[in-house]
């Protein structure tokens, strides 16, 4: 049996205004970039590590904060594999009998989230440990202390070394196998299973807002007087959308509005699909990040020129 250390990396959607994100978000609200590894015997000597950069299916360009954080840039995961192709490495990898192990919790949740949104079927995560929690009862005798990687390095003496940067995931991941070795009895992390948290978006802000309408199709829908006659999400008032709507894709249609008081909204008929195949059409409006009136007038022209191609 091993112990595997596993660190991730993600990305983030660049706006929550953005179509992927709109569409997208309540099912996938991080994209895996990097899966780091390393693996332990039971003698607790690193036999192996593992490395992967991911390509994001979603969320293609990196957030400017990601890179900040992660020090991983585009050209970094160009060429990378997809999400599956990545997780079937690591897999292999991984071998027959292992623990996971994490530092914290969140890893986890991502990583069953992207099972979940890139796989056809169903695959759960295998048991996981926090050993995050395992340290933080043993040296402040709580649960509910998290104590960074970089303070439990410093507790055991553990010096980084240029070799290894933090917040890369392979680094991390080592330096967490690092902190494992150090620790007394560090079996006990077997104690400590993770379970996956269900990931939801943060609310949305007072300028979204977001309403089952009753189709099963957005044809219909978008022709309905609920995608006509849109409100606006600050104040309710009625508007109308004088271009009318236009496929961003397959799923989702959008319509420009605009509020007296409030500027440019946009109007977003989302198709969506739930698990056992139940079909149903959201509406979403939200404000524009952008007001000023040359974005705005530029982005009326776009529409109206969309929508003139659309009926050709
Ligand atoms: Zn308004």
């Amino acid at each position: 049996m091993h112990y595997i250390l596993m660190d991730l990396e993600w990305n983030q959607p660049l706006s929550h205004r953005s179509a992927q994100f709109r569409r997208y978000g309540n099912q996938l609200m991080f994209d895996i970039i990097q899966i780091g590894a390393v693996k332990l015997n039971e003698q607790m000597q690193m036999v192996g590590s593992f490395n992967q950069y991911i390509q994001p299916g979603l969320y293609r360009k990196l957030h400017p904060r990601i890179t900040r954080i992660t020090g991983i840039v585009q050209e970094d995961l160009r060429g990378a594999p997809a999400f599956k192709e990545a997780l079937d490495r690591f897999v292999a990898w991984c071998g027959d009998e292992f623990a996971l192990i994490t530092w914290g919790c969140d890893d986890i949740s991502v990583f069953q989230q992207n099972l979940d949104f890139y796989l056809k079927e169903d695959r759960a995560m295998p048991p996981a440990y926090d050993l995050q929690r395992l340290f933080g009862m043993r040296t402040a005798g709580n649960n509910k202390n998290r104590p960074g990687l970089q303070n439990a390095m410093k507790h055991f003496h553990i010096q980084p070394s240029g070799e290894h940067p933090f917040h890369s995931a392979v680094d991390d991941a080592y330096y967490t196998a690092k902190v494992f070795q150090h620790m007394e009895n560090p079996v006990d992390v077997l104690q400590l299973p993770q379970t996956v948290r269900e990931l939801t978006p943060a609310k949305s802000s007072a300028n979204e807002t977001s309403d089952d309408l009753r189709f099963t199709n957005l044809k219909q829908a978008v022709k309905s007087r609920p995608a006509l006659e849109p409100n606006c999400p600050v104040c309710s008032k009625r508007l109308a959308v004088p271009e009318g709507y236009v496929p961003l894709d397959k799923n989702m249609w959008r319509a420009l509005a605009d509020c007296p008081d409030h500027g440019l909204v946009l109007i977003d008929l989302v198709l969506e699909v739930t698990r056992d195949g139940k079909r149903k059409v959201k509406r979403k409006a939200s404000l524009s990040d952008q007001q000023n009136p040359a974005y705005v007038k530029t982005k009326h022209l776009q529409w109206a020129n969309k929508f003139a191609q659309l009926t050709q």
